[in-house]
């Protein structure tokens, strides 16, 4: 058998590997059937109350497939749930007698089979209502939003890159160090034409009294 050869290789930053994607598939995977016993829903009921295919949510549920974000979204809709709390935590909560230094970089994680990444920098906080994530938009990644639960608002702040945000029906573009906040609850829509990575803050604001599903 050949020896295996020992060399420094960096982990890739932008780019996890099989293994991280796997994890988090799994990690994914338990968080969802989690949810779902929590809230004693059989496949079916998730699948409804989400609007994805029981199939699909089958899949997911085993780690078989990997889902896009706006699937994500989807199914964290159908939850009531903000993105962060059905993201895998990627480090156990210790009890830290610190408040814990939070690193983008070390956080950051493609969750899903889309150019986008993300980085739930402090996760969903019932008391506070909110939950700030770094998104990296890969070169050419575009989506439209679905609509997330009625009284859902962003507030957007481009960190690097230029970054074409759908709002109110017209795409704007937004430089480094520039912010817009714009209501979740309607279509909206994120793109990046260029062609480096968009980085950019969400802080994302629930309202006390949420929804079980998206706003129409
Ligand atoms: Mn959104």
């Amino acid at each position: 058998m050949d020896a295996i050869t020992h060399k420094d290789s960096p982990e890739p930053a932008r780019e996890p590997g099989h293994d991280a994607s796997r994890e988090l598939a799994q990690a994914l995977a338990r968080r969802l059937r989690e949810l779902r016993a929590t809230r004693g829903w059989s496949l079916q009921q998730a699948a409804d109350a989400c609007g994805v295919s029981k199939a699909m949510l089958g899949q997911i549920e085993r780690a078989e497939s990997s889902p896009t974000v706006a699937l994500l979204w989807r199914i964290a809709g159908g939850f009531g749930c903000p993105l962060s709390e059905l993201l895998p935590a990627l480090a156990p909560a210790g009890a830290a007698a610190l408040p814990e230094v939070r690193s983008a970089a070390r956080m950051r994680a493609r969750p899903a089979s889309d150019a986008m990444l993300v980085s739930p920098l402090f996760r969903f906080d019932p008391g506070l209502g909110f939950e700030l994530l770094e998104l990296t938009l890969l070169p050419g990644y575009q989506r439209l939003s679905e609509p997330h639960a009625r009284g859902v608002v962003e507030h957007v702040l481009v960190l690097h890159g230029r970054l074409e945000l759908l709002c109110e029906g017209v795409w704007r573009e937004l430089g480094e160090g520039e912010g817009l906040r714009l209501a979740g609850d309607r279509e909206h829509g994120y793109r990046n034409p260029g062609e480096q990575p968009v980085v950019l803050l969400d802080l994302i604001h629930y309202p006390r009294t949420r929804d079980a599903s998206p706003a129409g």
